[in-house]
C-alpha cells in the first residue's frame, strides 16, 4: 500500500525536484499546501505561472527582468562602459545590494565546468564578447572563487583583453568556493575595490 494517496505523492515528487529541497522539505511543503485556504493556493500557483510567463533576460544583460531592458541597463547614471561579470542573477544582487557598484552587468548564467558538460557554449559569452566591441572600457571578472569561477575568468580574459578593453579580476578574499550571495556586503565591497588587472 502506497504510504499516501497518488496526488499527495505526485506533490511531493515535484517539490522535491527543487533545489535544496529534500524529500523530507517536500513532505512538511505538500500538507503545507494541501492544508491551505483553496484560494491562497489558488494564487501560489497564479504568481508561479505568471512569473515564467512573464520574466526573460534583459536583451543587453541576461539579468531576469519584466521588461525588455532591466533597470540598470536602462539607467543613464549607471556607467555603461564597465560590465561586470557574474555568474548569475545571485550574485548581481548581492553587488547591486552593496549599492557601490556604479557600472553594468553581464549575467552569464553559469560557469565553466567540464565535470558536468558545461562549456562556453552554455554560457552568456558569446554575448559578452559582442557587448564588448561596443564603448566599453573595462570589464570586471566577479565570478566565484571555485575552481569553476576560475576556469571562466581565465577563459573570458583571454577572449577580452585582446580587444585592447581592460579586464579586472576581483580581489580573492571571497572565500573559495564561497557563494558570492552569502557573502556580506563590505567583503563584496573591499573584492571590488582592491581588484587587480589580470
Ligand atoms: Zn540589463
Amino acid at each position: 500500500m502506497e504510504l499516501y494517496s497518488g496526488y499527495v505523492n505526485k506533490l511531493v515528487d515535484e517539490l522535491a525536484a527543487l533545489p535544496g529541497i529534500g524529500n523530507k522539505s517536500a513532505q512538511r511543503l505538500a500538507f503545507h499546501l494541501i492544508n491551505l485556504p483553496e484560494d491562497k493556493v489558488q494564487r501560489i500557483a497564479k504568481v508561479m505561472t505568471e512569473a515564467k510567463a512573464n520574466v526573460r533576460y534583459c536583451r543587453e544583460c541576461y539579468t531576469m527582468t519584466d521588461t525588455e531592458l532591466c533597470p540598470v541597463c536602462a539607467d543613464p547614471q549607471r556607467d555603461h562602459s564597465t560590465i561586470m561579470v557574474v555568474e548569475n542573477v545571485r550574485d548581481q544582487a548581492a553587488y547591486e545590494k552593496t549599492g557601490k557598484y556604479k557600472g553594468v552587468y553581464h549575467i552569464l548564467h553559469g560557469a565553466i565546468s567540464p565535470m558536468i558538460g558545461i562549456g562556453p557554449g552554455d554560457l552568456k559569452v558569446r554575448e559578452l564578447v559582442e557587448r564588448c566591441a561596443g564603448d566599453v572600457k573595462e570589464v570586471i571578472l566577479a565570478t566565484n572563487s571555485s575552481l569553476e569561477g576560475e576556469t571562466t575568468a581565465m577563459y573570458i580574459s583571454k577572449l577580452i583583453k585582446p580587444m585592447g578593453i581592460r579586464t579586472t579580476r576581483i580581489a580573492s578574499g571571497v572565500p573559495v568556493g564561497g557563494d558570492l550571495e552569502y557573502i556580506d556586503e563590505i567583503t563584496l565591497t573591499r573584492a571590488l575595490d582592491g581588484r587587480t588587472e589580470i
